[in-house]
């Protein structure tokens, strides 16, 4: 019967579908409902707004404090939550942000099924390492830390359980995956992304993106491209300032990814906060549309960045009325205005006037209602409130939160202390040891039963130890010099001591964040007084093992010279302690490598392996042109031998494909994962290429003495590049191909390719 009407349907389009019937292809339900709306509800479609009882929290929570950045604005200045709640009943908000949890989702809908077309709400959240903005919810490692894993598999995995965790809550939409290359540990937002390699990001990009997606079903959520385009290099390393960048640079370091999200069929795109070339991304006409949709034919949305929109006139000062900002923003291809009131009015009046054309607004409000069909929301928009009690933090996802902090944490020096074995007494101490920093940025406070710290962990793996804790002072902004001293008059006595310094990104901590979005640093070395906390520990004891838990690569090259051993944690979530712990025991074997380079001083910075052959062409005088850990390094507890690189082909026309074969060996005595990394060279090209660019990467498991082979494909559109007239070719001659267990060249099998033909390869 649906058959017959959904074909009846079609061969009649002046007869309009009903909407509400869910039998009806979506394109007619979509052309249906718009049939009917007036203009202001399109537009209404178009606003999304902070929820009241976080709007409300918030006024709560700043009364009487400055607020950051001046965002007075932010708030809402005049309204309240119940003037908020009356617009959804008057049709004029399509869109939330930030809802509390699966009680206020359904309240906010209900609101909505009010309204005269009852159209659902689409609720969004930025659930980038889990569902950790809601209480109770499994807390994955941040972005850069599940990129040291190296396994897009496990990724995946981790989107899926997060959007399952999001739709429990009755939320439809994830701000996730940022795709953004991070290329400057100076910017606090380093730890919400994939790292600095471009190949790396799309690849894991695609694989988050793919989780959360899925095939729409009711356990899938919308994803997010952002932020569009090039501030994770930004100016002076802090948030939202300028981005200068070459067409060659856009298109070899920041496109790539947000290309392949586009081809992938992500749902939305977020514009970035910062200007690019002169013009903000917010109304970056060849970015939002002659790149966006023009050249790579997207068909999804666009969402604002909080209040990104409004700073086209008060920050940037390229409109000269907050009305100007919304017509060169929405001419420019804006879909969606996040965060604000103030804008279905003027828009109404824009299009009314003349100076936007109405189609734009048809064309937003399409896709948006789109979304919304095709997640079933008109079907039933409300959730199952008890839910959220089962999925949330259930088993399986727990195991895979343990699974990810394991494989996400990298082991960086290690003289021998490294298994614990005979310690019986070990001392945790450290800003970072006994706290929720773990979990990182884009997480709320989460219930102490749901979090494992260090000092835990410590406890709960070294069972048949004497683990004590030691508070040296939390605050890594205003050292606490009485508390330093307390902790080292307590440190003697102990076998090992394990110390925990870093970041922290934490909102709503009772101490200041030193990482995470809008804290930018023109250092990179520890804060405060941890060196000097390390320093004086190792008078009394040199068996040290430090704890890095830090949201951005962090520089201290007496550490490196001094203390024998160093893990890297990054922020690994709800299980990190117990992570970390295991492997101070031996009981995991890491497996992480760094996916963004640690340079050793800030004046280093842009400091990434990729970089142009004359980068170091006249050495610093003052420090070593080497960072002070590089990209793809990570250590074991057994070794491993890479050995008979072989190419299925020594040459190849622009058509073929060729396989790269190496074999690896276990040579050590325990079980462990190798990450094996492809690097290739082009040795003489027309305009200059890197020294290195990573290709494909694999993570194998092998035990004591076992060997296995690994193969890497390769085709000729992984040897392109642009030119000097910009066409997308590869050029005849030949490739070094690199192999090894990191990109430093003493950890690489090299051999060459050839190339016969150039080619044009018209991207
Ligand atoms: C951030 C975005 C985030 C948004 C909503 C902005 O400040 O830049 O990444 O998704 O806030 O919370």
């Amino acid at each position: 019967l649906s058959l017959a009407y959904t074909v009846a349907a079609c061969q009649q389009p002046s007869i309009p579908v009903d909407y509400l019937n869910a039998d009806a292809p979506v394109e007619q339900r979509v052309e249906s409902l718009m049939s009917q709306m007036t203009l202001e509800e399109k537009i209404g479609q178009m606003c999304q707004y902070v929820a009241p009882l976080h709007i409300e929290e918030s006024k709560k929570r700043i009364k009487g404090e400055e607020l950051i950045h001046n965002d007075q604005w932010g708030l809402y200045p005049g309204m309240s939550a119940d003037s908020l709640r009356s617009l959804v009943k008057e049709g004029e908000i399509g869109s939330f942000l930030h809802v509390k949890d699966a009680k206020e989702a359904n309240e906010l809908q209900k609101l909505a099924q009010a309204t005269r077309l009852k159209i659902p709400l689409l609720i969004g959240i930025d659930a980038i390492h889990g569902h950790a903005m809601i209480e109770g919810s499994t807390v994955f490692p941040t972005q850069l830390g599940l990129s040291s894993s190296w396994d897009n598999e496990l990724l995946y995995e981790v989107a899926k359980a997060t959007a399952k965790e999001v739709r429990a809550t009755g939320m439809h939409w994830t701000f996730s995956p940022n795709v953004d290359v991070a290329r400057d540990p100076r910017w606090g937002r380093c730890g919400e992304t994939f790292g600095e390699d471009p190949f790396m990001v799309t690849q894991m990009g695609l694989a988050f993106t793919n989780g959360y997606q899925g095939d729409f079903g009711e356990d899938n959520v919308l994803a997010c491209a952002k932020h569009f385009i090039a501030g994770s290099e930004p100016y002076n390393g802090t948030n939202a300032s300028p981005m200068d960048a070459s067409m060659r640079q856009l298109r070899e370091i920041w496109l790539p990814p947000y290309k392949a999200q586009a081809e992938a069929e992500v749902f939305t795109f977020m514009a970035a906060h910062n200007e690019l070339n002169g013009i903000p991304c917010h109304s970056n006409k060849m970015l939002l549309n002659d790149i966006l949709r023009e050249e790579w034919g997207y068909d999804g949305f666009v969402v604002s960045d909080w209040m990104d929109i409004e700073r086209i006139e008060k920050l940037h000062h390229v409109a000269g009325s907050p009305k100007e900002a919304i017509q060169l923003s929405v001419d420019a291809g804006m879909d969606m205005h996040m965060h604000g009131p103030n804008f279905l009015k003027p828009l109404a009046e824009l299009v009314r006037n003349g100076n936007i054309d109405e189609n734009k607004i048809n064309e937003s409000c399409r896709k948006i209602l789109t979304a919304k069909f095709m997640l079933g929301l008109f079907e039933n928009p409300f959730v199952d409130e008890g839910s959220a009690a089962k999925e949330l933090y259930s088993q399986q996802h727990q195991e895979l939160g343990v699974e990810a902090a394991r494989k996400s944490i990298i082991l960086l020096k290690n003289d021998g202390l490294l298994p614990f074995s005979d310690q019986k007494k070990i001392l945790i101490t450290g800003p970072n040891a006994n706290n929720h920093r773990l979990m990182g940025d884009w997480a709320l406070p989460q219930p102490e039963d749901k979090i494992t710290t260090i000092y835990e962990g410590f406890k709960q793996v070294f069972s048949d130890a004497q683990v004590d804790f030691v508070n040296s002072g939390e605050s890594l902004r205003n050292p606490d010099a009485a508390a330093l001293d307390a902790a080292i008059a307590q440190a003697r006595g102990y076998d090992a001591i394990v110390v925990a310094v870093g970041s922290n990104s934490l909102r709503y901590e009772k101490y200041e964040k030193n990482c995470g979005e809008n804290v930018g640093r023109s250092t990179i070395n520890l804060m405060g007084n941890q060196l000097e906390l390390i320093k004086r520990l190792y008078e009394i004891n040199k068996n040290i093992v430090i704890v890095l838990v830090n949201g951005r690569p962090l520089s201290e090259p007496w550490i490196k010279e001094n203390i024998p051993a160093i893990i890297e944690a990054w922020e690994p979530g709800s299980f990190g302690g117990l992570a970390i712990a295991e492997i101070v025991k031996g009981d995991v074997n890491p497996s992480g490598k760094l996916t963004m380079t640690f340079p050793q001083h800030v004046g280093q910075v842009p400091m990434v392996y990729n970089q142009k052959p004359s980068v170091f062409f006249h050495k610093y005088i003052d420090s070593p042109s080497k960072p002070l850990w590089h990209f793809g390094y990570g250590l074991s507890y057994t070794q491993f031998e890479f050995s008979d690189l072989q190419l299925s082909a020594s040459e190849i026309a622009p058509e073929d494909q060729v396989s790269i074969a190496v074999t690896i060996t276990n040579t050590g005595d325990q079980a462990g994962d190798e990450i094996a990394q492809l690097y290739i060279r082009d040795e003489v090209s027309s305009v200059t290429r890197p020294v290195k660019e990573l290709k494909g990467y694999q993570r194998i498991s092998l035990a004591p003495q076992e060997s296995k082979q690994v193969v890497f494909e390769l085709v000729a559109d992984d040897l392109a590049f642009y030119d000097i007239d910009m066409n997308y070719v590869v050029e005849q001659g030949s490739f070094k191909i690199m192999v090894g267990a990191s990109s430093a060249d003493e950890d690489l099998l090299t051999t060459n390719l050839e190339l016969t033909q150039s080619k044009s390869m018209n991207k």
